[in-house]
Protein backbone atom coordinates (compact mmCIF):
# COMPACT_ATOMS: atom_id res chain seq x y z
CA UNK A 1 0.00 0.00 0.00
CA UNK A 2 1.33 3.11 -0.86
CA UNK A 3 1.59 6.27 1.48
CA UNK A 4 -1.19 7.84 2.46
CA UNK A 5 -1.85 11.35 1.75
CA UNK A 6 -3.93 13.72 4.33
CA UNK A 7 -6.73 13.28 2.41
CA UNK A 8 -6.82 9.19 1.90
CA UNK A 9 -5.95 8.83 5.58
CA UNK A 10 -9.21 10.75 6.59
CA UNK A 11 -11.34 8.55 4.32
CA UNK A 12 -9.88 5.09 5.84
CA UNK A 13 -9.92 7.02 9.44
CA UNK A 14 -13.56 7.67 8.60
CA UNK A 15 -14.24 4.23 7.57
CA UNK A 16 -12.15 2.69 10.37
CA UNK A 17 -14.18 4.86 13.27
CA UNK A 18 -17.34 3.96 11.11
CA UNK A 19 -16.48 0.51 11.84
CA UNK A 20 -15.03 0.62 15.49
CA UNK A 21 -18.31 2.59 16.56
CA UNK A 22 -20.47 0.13 15.19
CA UNK A 23 -18.68 -2.80 16.51
CA UNK A 24 -18.36 -4.43 13.09
CA UNK A 25 -14.73 -6.35 14.03
CA UNK A 26 -14.92 -7.68 10.23
CA UNK A 27 -14.96 -5.01 8.80
CA UNK A 28 -12.49 -2.92 10.94
CA UNK A 29 -9.86 -6.31 10.51
CA UNK A 30 -10.35 -5.86 6.45
CA UNK A 31 -9.59 -1.90 6.74
CA UNK A 32 -7.04 -1.55 9.07
CA UNK A 33 -4.83 -4.43 8.65
CA UNK A 34 -4.50 -4.02 4.88
CA UNK A 35 -2.85 -0.70 6.36
CA UNK A 36 0.95 -0.30 6.37
CA UNK A 37 1.91 -0.28 9.89
CA UNK A 38 3.31 2.76 9.78
CA UNK A 39 -0.29 4.36 8.47
CA UNK A 40 -1.36 1.98 11.25
CA UNK A 41 0.42 3.80 13.86
CA UNK A 42 -0.83 7.15 12.53
CA UNK A 43 -4.37 6.37 12.97
CA UNK A 44 -4.09 4.86 15.79
CA UNK A 45 -1.94 7.27 17.66
CA UNK A 46 -5.10 9.64 16.93
CA UNK A 47 -7.66 7.80 18.80
CA UNK A 48 -9.33 7.98 21.75
CA UNK A 49 -8.21 5.78 24.91
CA UNK A 50 -12.00 4.25 24.88
CA UNK A 51 -11.46 3.34 21.09
CA UNK A 52 -8.12 2.09 21.83
CA UNK A 53 -9.59 -0.42 24.29
CA UNK A 54 -11.69 -1.78 21.51
CA UNK A 55 -8.95 -2.16 19.57
CA UNK A 56 -6.47 -4.58 21.85
CA UNK A 57 -9.53 -6.41 21.75
CA UNK A 58 -10.22 -6.94 17.69
CA UNK A 59 -6.37 -7.40 17.33
CA UNK A 60 -4.35 -10.19 18.02
CA UNK A 61 -0.55 -9.23 20.00
CA UNK A 62 1.37 -9.66 17.10
CA UNK A 63 -0.89 -7.39 14.78
CA UNK A 64 -0.89 -4.90 17.60
CA UNK A 65 2.88 -5.19 17.75
CA UNK A 66 3.15 -4.68 13.95
CA UNK A 67 2.22 -1.43 14.22
CA UNK A 68 3.63 -0.34 18.00
CA UNK A 69 6.52 -0.64 16.61
CA UNK A 70 6.29 2.46 14.19
CA UNK A 71 5.31 4.33 17.99
CA UNK A 72 8.03 7.16 19.06
CA UNK A 73 8.91 5.30 21.84
CA UNK A 74 8.90 8.03 24.10
CA UNK A 75 5.43 8.72 23.67
CA UNK A 76 4.67 4.84 23.74
CA UNK A 77 4.43 4.59 27.71
CA UNK A 78 0.72 5.03 28.15
CA UNK A 79 -0.49 2.76 25.64
CA UNK A 80 1.14 -0.72 27.44
CA UNK A 81 0.73 0.87 30.82
CA UNK A 82 -3.16 1.25 29.60
CA UNK A 83 -2.94 -2.59 27.88
CA UNK A 84 -3.97 -5.48 30.09
CA UNK A 85 -0.76 -6.55 31.27
CA UNK A 86 -0.42 -10.07 30.08
CA UNK A 87 -1.57 -8.43 26.47
CA UNK A 88 1.05 -6.31 26.88
CA UNK A 89 3.69 -8.80 27.54
CA UNK A 90 3.02 -10.68 24.18
CA UNK A 91 2.76 -7.67 22.23
CA UNK A 92 6.42 -7.36 23.58
CA UNK A 93 7.20 -10.66 22.93
CA UNK A 94 6.34 -10.35 19.23
CA UNK A 95 8.02 -7.32 18.83
CA UNK A 96 11.44 -7.09 16.84
CA UNK A 97 13.88 -7.44 20.50
CA UNK A 98 15.73 -4.80 19.57
CA UNK A 99 12.70 -2.33 19.95
CA UNK A 100 11.23 -3.97 22.49
CA UNK A 101 14.54 -3.08 24.28
CA UNK A 102 14.08 0.43 22.98
CA UNK A 103 10.94 0.87 24.43
CA UNK A 104 11.95 -0.81 27.65
CA UNK A 105 14.24 1.52 27.96
CA UNK A 106 11.75 4.10 28.27
CA UNK A 107 9.44 2.48 31.21
CA UNK A 108 10.23 2.27 34.54
CA UNK A 109 12.43 -0.19 35.77
CA UNK A 110 9.50 -2.04 38.13
CA UNK A 111 6.95 -2.53 34.94
CA UNK A 112 10.12 -4.09 33.07
CA UNK A 113 10.59 -6.90 35.33
CA UNK A 114 6.92 -7.44 35.63
CA UNK A 115 6.35 -7.66 32.31
CA UNK A 116 9.57 -10.24 31.56
CA UNK A 117 8.25 -12.57 34.30
CA UNK A 118 4.80 -12.71 32.59
CA UNK A 119 6.54 -12.81 29.17
CA UNK A 120 7.09 -16.29 26.81
CA UNK A 121 10.80 -17.35 28.96
CA UNK A 122 12.54 -17.23 25.59
CA UNK A 123 11.79 -13.99 24.13
CA UNK A 124 11.99 -12.61 27.64
CA UNK A 125 15.34 -14.39 28.09
CA UNK A 126 16.39 -12.58 24.54
CA UNK A 127 15.35 -8.76 25.61
CA UNK A 128 17.14 -9.60 29.03
CA UNK A 129 20.46 -9.85 27.21
CA UNK A 130 20.25 -6.60 25.45
CA UNK A 131 19.24 -4.68 28.36
CA UNK A 132 22.42 -5.45 29.97
CA UNK A 133 24.59 -3.11 26.24
CA UNK A 134 25.20 0.71 26.92
CA UNK A 135 23.03 3.05 25.79
CA UNK A 136 24.38 4.30 22.23
CA UNK A 137 26.92 1.40 21.62
CA UNK A 138 26.28 -1.33 18.85
CA UNK A 139 25.15 -3.77 21.62
CA UNK A 140 22.37 -1.54 22.29
CA UNK A 141 21.06 -1.10 19.52
CA UNK A 142 21.53 -4.47 17.40
CA UNK A 143 18.85 -7.63 17.09
CA UNK A 144 19.30 -11.00 17.87
CA UNK A 145 17.02 -12.48 15.26
CA UNK A 146 19.76 -13.13 12.56
CA UNK A 147 20.21 -16.37 10.61
CA UNK A 148 23.83 -18.56 10.85
CA UNK A 149 24.58 -21.69 8.69
CA UNK A 150 28.37 -23.58 9.19
CA UNK A 151 30.75 -23.58 6.89
CA UNK A 152 30.59 -27.25 6.45
CA UNK A 153 26.44 -26.59 5.26
CA UNK A 154 25.38 -27.53 1.45
CA UNK A 155 24.14 -24.87 -0.24
CA UNK A 156 21.12 -27.32 -0.29
CA UNK A 157 20.85 -27.55 3.41
CA UNK A 158 21.70 -23.72 4.05
CA UNK A 159 18.34 -23.36 1.85
CA UNK A 160 16.70 -25.40 3.78
CA UNK A 161 17.70 -23.81 6.97
CA UNK A 162 16.83 -20.49 5.60
CA UNK A 163 13.54 -21.42 4.89
CA UNK A 164 12.83 -22.77 8.10
CA UNK A 165 14.26 -19.74 9.94
CA UNK A 166 13.21 -16.49 7.46
CA UNK A 167 9.46 -16.52 9.53
CA UNK A 168 11.29 -14.75 12.47
CA UNK A 169 14.48 -13.17 11.17
CA UNK A 170 14.98 -9.74 11.01
CA UNK A 171 16.47 -10.14 7.33
CA UNK A 172 17.52 -13.17 5.19
CA UNK A 173 19.50 -11.22 2.90
CA UNK A 174 22.32 -12.01 4.57
CA UNK A 175 23.47 -15.67 6.35
CA UNK A 176 26.16 -15.43 8.64
CA UNK A 177 28.53 -18.31 8.79
CA UNK A 178 30.03 -19.68 12.19
CA UNK A 179 32.64 -22.34 12.93
CA UNK A 180 32.16 -24.82 15.74
CA UNK A 181 33.56 -21.99 17.82
CA UNK A 182 30.63 -20.67 16.74
CA UNK A 183 33.04 -17.18 15.53
CA UNK A 184 31.70 -15.63 13.17
CA UNK A 185 34.39 -16.78 9.70
CA UNK A 186 32.04 -15.58 6.96
CA UNK A 187 28.56 -14.18 4.96
CA UNK A 188 26.93 -15.12 2.19
CA UNK A 189 23.87 -12.95 0.37
CA UNK A 190 20.75 -14.11 -0.91
CA UNK A 191 21.62 -13.71 -4.13
CA UNK A 192 25.00 -15.67 -3.79
CA UNK A 193 22.63 -18.78 -2.03
CA UNK A 194 20.67 -18.82 -5.18
CA UNK A 195 22.69 -18.56 -7.50
CA UNK A 196 25.03 -21.55 -6.14
CA UNK A 197 24.77 -25.42 -7.45
CA UNK A 198 23.05 -27.37 -4.60
CA UNK A 199 25.40 -29.43 -3.42
CA UNK A 200 27.89 -26.79 -3.40
CA UNK A 201 29.22 -26.17 0.27
CA UNK A 202 28.71 -23.01 1.80
CA UNK A 203 32.88 -22.59 2.16
CA UNK A 204 33.39 -22.60 -1.01
CA UNK A 205 31.02 -19.55 -1.94
CA UNK A 206 30.80 -17.83 1.30
CA UNK A 207 32.70 -14.59 1.68
CA UNK A 208 35.53 -14.58 4.38
CA UNK A 209 36.80 -11.03 4.66
CA UNK A 210 33.18 -10.24 6.83
CA UNK A 211 33.21 -6.48 8.01
CA UNK A 212 32.05 -6.78 11.49
CA UNK A 213 31.73 -4.27 14.71
CA UNK A 214 32.17 -4.46 18.26
CA UNK A 215 29.28 -4.41 20.83
CA UNK A 216 30.96 -1.45 22.34
CA UNK A 217 31.19 0.41 19.18
CA UNK A 218 29.18 3.94 19.40
CA UNK A 219 26.56 3.88 17.63
CA UNK A 220 27.54 6.91 15.22
CA UNK A 221 30.00 5.07 14.41
CA UNK A 222 28.27 1.88 13.15
CA UNK A 223 26.19 4.27 11.20
CA UNK A 224 29.39 5.55 9.87
CA UNK A 225 30.44 2.42 8.83
CA UNK A 226 26.80 1.28 7.12
CA UNK A 227 27.12 4.34 4.81
CA UNK A 228 30.63 3.39 4.30
CA UNK A 229 30.30 -0.29 3.08
CA UNK A 230 26.51 0.04 1.81
CA UNK A 231 25.51 -3.32 3.28
CA UNK A 232 21.90 -3.96 4.87
CA UNK A 233 23.12 -5.38 8.07
CA UNK A 234 26.23 -5.43 10.07
CA UNK A 235 27.17 -7.94 12.18
CA UNK A 236 27.99 -7.39 15.61
CA UNK A 237 30.82 -9.27 17.48
CA UNK A 238 32.38 -9.51 20.60
CA UNK A 239 36.00 -9.22 21.15
CA UNK A 240 36.76 -13.02 20.96
CA UNK A 241 34.62 -12.69 17.35
CA UNK A 242 31.57 -14.30 18.56
CA UNK A 243 28.39 -12.91 16.86
CA UNK A 244 26.27 -11.78 18.97
CA UNK A 245 23.64 -9.73 17.10
CA UNK A 246 23.10 -7.56 13.75
CA UNK A 247 22.50 -3.97 12.89
CA UNK A 248 20.04 -3.25 9.89
CA UNK A 249 19.63 -0.29 7.67
CA UNK A 250 16.35 0.74 8.86
CA UNK A 251 17.81 1.28 13.13
CA UNK A 252 20.85 2.75 11.24
CA UNK A 253 18.16 5.50 9.81
CA UNK A 254 17.03 6.34 13.58
CA UNK A 255 20.90 6.54 14.81
CA UNK A 256 21.40 9.03 12.18
CA UNK A 257 18.05 11.15 13.00
CA UNK A 258 18.72 10.75 16.07
CA UNK A 259 22.66 11.96 16.18
CA UNK A 260 21.68 15.08 13.54
CA UNK A 261 19.17 16.19 15.43
CA UNK A 262 21.34 15.96 19.09
CA UNK A 263 23.63 17.81 17.74
CA UNK A 264 21.59 20.38 16.23
CA UNK A 265 20.16 21.18 19.29
CA UNK A 266 23.41 21.43 21.19
CA UNK A 267 24.74 23.38 18.93
CA UNK A 268 21.82 26.06 19.58
CA UNK A 269 22.45 25.37 23.14
CA UNK A 270 19.24 23.63 24.09
CA UNK A 271 19.65 20.21 25.91
CA UNK A 272 16.54 18.31 23.89
CA UNK A 273 15.14 19.05 20.79
CA UNK A 274 12.27 21.09 22.10
CA UNK A 275 9.33 18.83 20.57
CA UNK A 276 6.08 20.97 19.07
CA UNK A 277 3.61 19.28 21.86
CA UNK A 278 5.56 20.47 24.58
CA UNK A 279 4.42 23.70 26.80
CA UNK A 280 6.16 27.16 27.22
CA UNK A 281 7.66 25.82 31.01
CA UNK A 282 8.77 23.08 29.61
CA UNK A 283 10.74 24.61 26.72
CA UNK A 284 12.07 27.11 28.92
CA UNK A 285 13.66 25.12 31.75
CA UNK A 286 15.68 23.08 28.93
CA UNK A 287 16.61 26.36 27.61
CA UNK A 288 17.00 28.91 30.72
CA UNK A 289 20.33 27.39 32.29
CA UNK A 290 22.46 27.57 29.38
CA UNK A 291 20.78 31.26 29.02
CA UNK A 292 22.06 31.93 32.47
CA UNK A 293 25.42 30.45 32.02
CA UNK A 294 25.74 32.77 28.87
CA UNK A 295 24.23 35.76 30.55
CA UNK A 296 27.25 35.43 33.00
CA UNK A 297 29.79 35.02 29.73
CA UNK A 298 28.39 38.48 28.60
CA UNK A 299 28.90 40.07 31.49
CA UNK A 300 32.70 39.94 31.19
CA UNK A 301 32.10 41.13 27.87
CA UNK A 302 30.29 44.22 29.57
CA UNK A 303 33.25 44.25 32.58
CA UNK A 304 35.71 43.98 29.62
CA UNK A 305 34.66 47.11 28.06
CA UNK A 306 34.40 49.14 30.96
CA UNK A 307 38.33 48.35 31.68
CA UNK A 308 38.79 50.32 28.50
CA UNK A 309 36.39 53.23 30.25
CA UNK A 310 39.66 55.85 30.52
CA UNK A 311 40.42 55.04 26.54
CA UNK A 312 36.71 55.33 25.43
CA UNK A 313 36.38 58.93 27.31
CA UNK A 314 39.15 59.85 25.33
CA UNK A 315 37.68 58.57 22.10
CA UNK A 316 33.75 58.22 22.19
CA UNK A 317 33.87 57.24 19.06
CA UNK A 318 34.93 53.86 19.58
CA UNK A 319 32.09 52.64 21.10
CA UNK A 320 30.19 52.92 17.92
CA UNK A 321 32.50 50.30 16.36
CA UNK A 322 31.59 47.90 19.33
CA UNK A 323 28.65 45.95 17.59
CA UNK A 324 30.41 45.52 14.52
CA UNK A 325 33.67 43.73 15.67
CA UNK A 326 32.22 41.28 18.10
CA UNK A 327 29.02 40.95 15.41
CA UNK A 328 32.30 39.86 12.73
CA UNK A 329 33.41 37.35 15.66
CA UNK A 330 30.86 36.23 16.31
CA UNK A 331 29.86 35.34 12.64
CA UNK A 332 32.94 34.02 11.25
CA UNK A 333 33.49 31.99 14.60
CA UNK A 334 29.99 30.39 14.03
CA UNK A 335 30.90 29.66 10.12
CA UNK A 336 34.43 28.00 11.53
CA UNK A 337 32.28 25.82 14.17
CA UNK A 338 29.50 24.32 12.04
CA UNK A 339 32.20 23.57 9.28
CA UNK A 340 33.94 21.61 12.03
CA UNK A 341 31.34 20.22 13.95
CA UNK A 342 30.36 19.14 10.59
CA UNK A 343 33.85 17.62 9.50
CA UNK A 344 34.03 15.66 13.41
CA UNK A 345 30.72 14.13 12.48
CA UNK A 346 31.31 12.73 9.10
CA UNK A 347 34.69 12.01 10.03
CA UNK A 348 36.11 13.53 7.26
CA UNK A 349 38.36 15.36 9.78
CA UNK A 350 40.36 12.44 10.67
CA UNK A 351 40.82 11.66 7.48
CA UNK A 352 41.43 14.55 6.19
CA UNK A 353 44.30 15.45 9.18
CA UNK A 354 44.03 18.12 11.90
CA UNK A 355 46.47 20.20 11.21
CA UNK A 356 45.49 20.80 7.41
CA UNK A 357 41.96 22.00 8.47
CA UNK A 358 43.63 24.56 10.53
CA UNK A 359 46.02 25.62 8.67
CA UNK A 360 43.10 25.79 6.12
CA UNK A 361 41.00 27.50 8.16
CA UNK A 362 43.81 30.34 9.29
CA UNK A 363 44.15 31.32 5.27
CA UNK A 364 40.42 31.52 5.44
CA UNK A 365 40.74 33.87 8.22
CA UNK A 366 43.65 35.97 6.40
CA UNK A 367 41.64 35.87 3.29
CA UNK A 368 38.52 37.15 4.97
CA UNK A 369 40.35 39.31 7.43
CA UNK A 370 42.37 40.93 4.59
CA UNK A 371 39.34 41.85 2.36
CA UNK A 372 37.30 43.14 5.37
CA UNK A 373 39.48 45.08 6.95
CA UNK A 374 40.51 46.36 3.72
CA UNK A 375 36.76 47.37 3.33
CA UNK A 376 35.77 48.65 6.50
CA UNK A 377 39.11 50.78 6.28
CA UNK A 378 37.63 53.08 3.50
CA UNK A 379 34.54 52.90 4.88
CA UNK A 380 35.16 54.76 8.43
CA UNK A 381 37.77 57.07 6.27
CA UNK A 382 35.33 58.38 4.08
CA UNK A 383 32.62 58.42 6.63
CA UNK A 384 35.00 59.44 10.03
CA UNK A 385 36.97 61.90 7.66
CA UNK A 386 39.87 60.02 10.55
CA UNK A 387 42.27 57.36 8.78
CA UNK A 388 43.80 56.19 11.93
CA UNK A 389 40.11 55.30 13.22
CA UNK A 390 39.26 53.87 9.62
CA UNK A 391 42.55 52.12 10.31
CA UNK A 392 42.34 51.05 13.88
CA UNK A 393 38.81 49.47 13.09
CA UNK A 394 40.28 47.97 9.50
CA UNK A 395 43.52 45.71 11.78
CA UNK A 396 41.04 45.14 14.26
CA UNK A 397 38.74 43.34 12.34
CA UNK A 398 41.85 41.88 10.11
CA UNK A 399 43.02 40.22 13.99
CA UNK A 400 39.49 39.33 15.12
CA UNK A 401 38.52 37.17 11.71
CA UNK A 402 42.32 35.46 11.86
CA UNK A 403 41.34 34.37 15.73
CA UNK A 404 37.84 34.55 15.34
CA UNK A 405 37.92 31.61 13.18
CA UNK A 406 40.37 30.24 14.29
CA UNK A 407 39.11 29.73 17.81
CA UNK A 408 35.81 28.29 15.88
CA UNK A 409 37.51 25.43 14.74
CA UNK A 410 40.07 25.03 17.51
CA UNK A 411 37.25 24.57 20.36
CA UNK A 412 35.32 21.91 18.69
CA UNK A 413 38.53 19.77 17.95
CA UNK A 414 39.94 19.91 21.58
CA UNK A 415 36.71 18.85 22.85
CA UNK A 416 36.58 16.01 20.54
CA UNK A 417 40.29 15.39 21.49
CA UNK A 418 39.31 15.05 25.44
CA UNK A 419 35.94 12.62 24.02
CA UNK A 420 32.98 15.79 24.76
CA UNK A 421 31.01 15.45 22.39
CA UNK A 422 32.26 18.65 19.84
CA UNK A 423 28.43 19.41 19.02
CA UNK A 424 28.29 21.22 22.89
CA UNK A 425 31.01 23.70 22.06
CA UNK A 426 27.66 25.58 21.21
CA UNK A 427 27.11 28.55 18.86
CA UNK A 428 26.51 30.86 21.46
CA UNK A 429 29.21 29.75 23.60
CA UNK A 430 31.78 30.21 20.40
CA UNK A 431 29.95 33.66 20.00
CA UNK A 432 30.63 35.14 23.43
CA UNK A 433 34.25 33.74 23.66
CA UNK A 434 34.70 35.57 20.54
CA UNK A 435 33.25 38.91 21.33
CA UNK A 436 35.50 38.74 24.44
CA UNK A 437 38.45 38.40 22.54
CA UNK A 438 37.89 41.02 19.75
CA UNK A 439 36.74 43.48 22.56
CA UNK A 440 40.38 42.71 23.86
CA UNK A 441 41.80 43.23 20.55
CA UNK A 442 40.18 46.41 19.57
CA UNK A 443 40.39 48.14 23.01
CA UNK A 444 43.96 47.08 23.26
CA UNK A 445 45.02 48.57 19.72
CA UNK A 446 43.19 51.69 20.58
CA UNK A 447 44.64 52.37 24.13
CA UNK A 448 48.41 51.48 22.58
CA UNK A 449 47.40 53.81 19.62
CA UNK A 450 45.52 57.04 21.88
CA UNK A 451 48.13 59.47 20.32
CA UNK A 452 47.19 58.96 17.05
CA UNK A 453 43.74 58.94 17.21
CA UNK A 454 42.96 62.30 19.37
P1 LIG B 1 25.88 -6.64 -5.57
O1 LIG B 1 26.17 -5.34 -4.87
O2 LIG B 1 27.05 -7.21 -6.23
O3 LIG B 1 24.69 -6.52 -6.45
P2 LIG B 1 24.21 -7.84 -3.62
O4 LIG B 1 23.28 -6.77 -3.97
O5 LIG B 1 23.81 -9.26 -3.72
O6 LIG B 1 25.55 -7.68 -4.40
P3 LIG B 1 25.10 -6.41 -1.32
O7 LIG B 1 24.16 -6.10 -0.24
O8 LIG B 1 25.48 -5.29 -2.22
O9 LIG B 1 24.57 -7.68 -2.12
O10 LIG B 1 26.37 -7.09 -0.71
C1 LIG B 1 27.47 -7.35 -1.52
C2 LIG B 1 28.29 -8.50 -0.98
O11 LIG B 1 28.76 -8.19 0.29
C3 LIG B 1 27.54 -9.81 -0.86
O12 LIG B 1 28.24 -10.77 -1.59
C4 LIG B 1 27.61 -10.18 0.59
O13 LIG B 1 27.91 -11.52 0.78
C5 LIG B 1 28.75 -9.34 1.10
N1 LIG B 1 28.57 -8.92 2.51
C6 LIG B 1 27.43 -8.73 3.20
N2 LIG B 1 27.66 -8.36 4.45
C7 LIG B 1 28.99 -8.30 4.59
C8 LIG B 1 29.88 -8.01 5.67
N3 LIG B 1 29.42 -7.66 6.88
N4 LIG B 1 31.20 -8.06 5.43
C9 LIG B 1 31.69 -8.39 4.23
N5 LIG B 1 30.92 -8.71 3.18
C10 LIG B 1 29.59 -8.67 3.34
MG1 LIG C 1 24.29 -4.49 -4.04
Amino acid sequence: MEHLDDQERQEVWDTIKDALFNDYIDQFRAEFLELHPYDQAMIFEGLDVDVRMQIYTYLSPEEVADFMEHIDYEEIEPFFSEMDPRFAAQVFAEMSTDDAVDIFNELDKDKVASFLTIMDKEAAQEIKDLLHYEEKTAGSIMTTEFVIVEAGMSIREAMLHLRKEAPDAETIYYTYVIDEDKRLVGVISLRDLIISEDDWLISDVMNERVVSVSVAEDQEEVARMVRDYDFLALPVVDFQNHLLGIITVDDIMDVMEEEASDDYSKLAGISDVDSPDENAFDSAKKRLPWLVILLFLGSITASLIGRFEETLDKVAILAIFIPLIAGMAGNTGTQALAVAVRGIATGEIDKQGKTKMMLREAGTGVITGISCGVLITLVVYFWQGNFFLGLLVGLSILSTLIVATLAGSLVPLIMHRFNIDPAVASGPFITTINDIISILIYFGMATAFMNLLI
